[in-house]
């Protein structure tokens, strides 16, 4: 089995969807890997180091794709990609299918088996695949030192000679993966936090990193048979609203990463509420390229407000530690590979009848077979 990973083209992105030892592993398992010169320019690794590990650099990426049995990558292709895919090939990545229709048509019509990674089930067995979490939990890291390196102040507090400096105060909005993270690293670096999510299972987590869980009565929540939030009321957004307008305006950081799976993020934070925050601080919308958890939020750029408040909003912040990243995302997708791998036939074993597979794999045959996504689904 031929398995191709082509160099990222999105504008800025930064990972590699193979590293060397991704390329070891696959290859043991008995996959031939091609990946396109220069794969690892921006997540620091040589085309010698992937030779090394058993894969062939290439630099005709056209031809590469046109005649690998499986194609593996971070981003979405373009349509003009897929066209280049063969019949039968398998393809796997990111494809952000709520918001890229068109594109599992063009994989369809092209007669290519998609799988969108972060429509993998959130079952125990599949967290060594969870590309969504690996990718999440460096994002919810790097929003803390993004903030630490930008703000104006210090973390910790500091008792000197010269006077006692007091720490940060940091609120972390929804406390998923990359919320946890976020408070995670904060602790570590000896700010203050607070947290809020709407989902009451998560207050004891946040205790347990030495937090303090924001309390909020927004009356009936809950979360999905995934594990996901699920979409408030207008009345209790405007409730979570007040609660946590205090709260904003005592922090120096503010870092939202509530998402809803499938849907726009919901807006938590108002102008308003910008509006009565301390000049000099912080907010690192995490939830940016879904929206925004902020009015004001501009994906990609910085914002500040007429009262000094700066508005981080940009995408992708795991692909600004892209060695780490790109490690995290090669070890899902060999984890993938290996754990569906048919050793007899010497390739990928896709069985649709599998709970994960069926879960993932938005198109096969020539059709759009997921059951959210196909003709008169959801
Ligand atoms: P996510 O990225 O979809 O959302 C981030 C957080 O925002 C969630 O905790 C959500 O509850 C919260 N949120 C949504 N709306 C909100 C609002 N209005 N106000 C405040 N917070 C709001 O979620 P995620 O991080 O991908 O995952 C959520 C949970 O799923 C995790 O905490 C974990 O418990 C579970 N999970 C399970 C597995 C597994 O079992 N394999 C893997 C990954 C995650």
């Amino acid at each position: 089995m031929e398995i191709f990973a082509p160099k990222e083209t999105y504008p800025g992105e930064t990972r590699a969807a193979l590293d060397p030892d991704a390329v070891k592993k696959i290859s043991g398992l008995g996959g031939k890997v091609r990946v396109e010169m220069g794969i690892g320019a921006d997540c620091d690794h040589t085309d010698k180091e992937y030779r090394e590990a058993g894969a062939e650099v290439i630099d005709d990426r056209k031809s590469a794709l046109g005649s690998a049995d499986m194609v593996v990558r971070v981003r979405p292709p373009d349509e003009e990609e897929i066209r280049l895919l063969k019949q039968g090939c398998l393809h796997v990545s990111f494809l952000d299918p709520f918001n890229q229709k068109d594109l599992l048509e063009a994989f369809a019509k092209q007669g290519v088996t998609a799988v969108s990674l972060e429509m993998m089930p959130r079952t125990t067995l599949a967290q060594k695949m969870d590309a969504l979490s690996s990718q999440a939990n460096l994002a919810g890291y790097y929003s803390v030192i993004l903030a630490a390196a930008e703000m104006h102040k210090i973390l910790p507090m500091m008792m000197t000679p010269a006077g006692t400096i007091s720490p940060s105060r940091f609120f972390v909005v929804g406390v998923g993966v990359a919320g946890l993270q976020a408070i995670a690293t904060a602790k570590r670096l000896g700010a203050r936090v607070e947290a809020f999510d709407t989902r009451p299972v998560v207050e004891e987590q946040v205790k347990s990193l030495g937090a303090k869980f924001v309390k909020i009565d927004i009356g009936e929540t809950g979360q999905t048979e995934q594990g996901y939030a699920k979409e408030l009321t207008p009345e209790q957004l405007e409730m979570q609203r007040q609660g946590m307008a205090r709260i904003c305006a005592q922090s120096d950081v503010v870092i939202t990463t509530a998402k809803l799976f499938g849907r726009k993020a919901p807006v938590i934070i108002t102008k308003e509420m910008v509006a009565g925050m301390k000049r000099g601080s912080i907010i690192v919308d995490l939830a940016a390229e879904g929206g925004g958890n902020v009015d004001g939020t501009v994906l990609d750029e910085e914002t500040v407000t007429e009262n000094g408040v700066r508005i981080f909003g940009h995408g992708n912040l795991e692909g600004r530690i892209a060695a780490d990243s790109s490690q995290v995302y090669a070890s899902n997708l060999a984890n993938f590979l290996e754990h569906f791998w048919d050793k007899e036939k010497q390739a990928f074993g896709l069985d649709l009848e599998e709970e994960h597979l069926k879960g993932c794999v938005m198109t096969h045959g020539g059709a759009i077979v997921h059951e959210r996504f196909r003709e008169g689904g959801e």
